[in-house]
């Protein structure tokens, strides 16, 4: 097997230097951080409050960039908020405006992501369109938070068409949105991509790509 720093370097080679590679280090040990922190990697993301919290406070000060990217209950808020330097699974109107309010109270304006819906699978969690419209037509009102863009996850398929058609929805409407709110100029972001499907959604736009199995290898879970 390949050591994590050589999987960083191969998935680097291929990436446009302009798409931002987070490494997704969930479930793995403070260890595989540490190897790929080595190697040149700053950019990570967590998607369990406790071990994102757990996690970042262990590398305090050295300069990563953490992204939250599961599921947030707004009683973990406390957890994961500190130390974000994004949300990008901001899943429902709920959480948003908890999100906003933690902001208000702390003194801070959290950079966030919409994750919208997009995969067949009824479990995959997100916002559909009408409801990014509708936060988006109101985004004044939520002072404290940064609105960066959009995050999806496709089908889990091996279906390339399928995968494609999933990526070809939310690239299309993250056009649709900048050209509806073109005064909006934070609202770019597009974290499509992930250890399987990452080299198509270079093909739709994706500014961000996260990635855990194809650096990190498999997860015990
Ligand atoms: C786990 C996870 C990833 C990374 O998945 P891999 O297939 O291991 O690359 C990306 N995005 C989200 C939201 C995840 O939960």
């Amino acid at each position: 097997m390949n050591s994590i720093a050589q999987n960083l370097f191969e998935i680097k080679k291929e990436l446009p230097s302009e798409v931002k590679l987070v490494a997704v280090s969930k479930f793995h040990p403070v260890e595989a951080i540490e190897q790929a922190f080595a190697a040149g990697q700053d950019v990570f993301g967590e998607n369990r409050p406790q071990e994102f919290e757990k996690k970042a406070q262990a590398f305090a000060g050295r300069g990563i960039e953490w992204h939250f990217i599961g599921h947030l209950q707004t009683n973990k808020l406390k957890m994961v908020l500190p130390y974000a330097d994004m949300v990008e699974s901001i899943d429902s109107m709920h959480l948003l405006e908890a999100v906003d309010e933690w902001g208000k109270k702390n003194g801070r304006v959290v950079p966030i992501l919409l994750e919208m819906h997009v995969a067949a699978e009824e479990t995959k969690q997100g916002l559909y369109e009408e409801e990014i419209l509708d936060v988006l037509f109101r985004a004044g009102s939520f002072k404290n938070v940064r609105f960066c863009g959009l995050m999806g996850m496709a089908t889990n398929t091996d279906v390339e068409e399928d995968v494609r058609a999933d990526f070809g929805r939310i690239s299309a409407f993250m056009g649709y949105l900048r050209d509806l709110f073109p005064e909006y100029s934070d609202f770019k972001e597009l974290s499509i991509g992930m250890s399987g499907d990452w080299r198509i959604a270079l093909d739709y736009g994706a500014t961000i790509v996260r990635i855990g199995t194809a650096i990190f290898g498999e997860r015990q879970y």
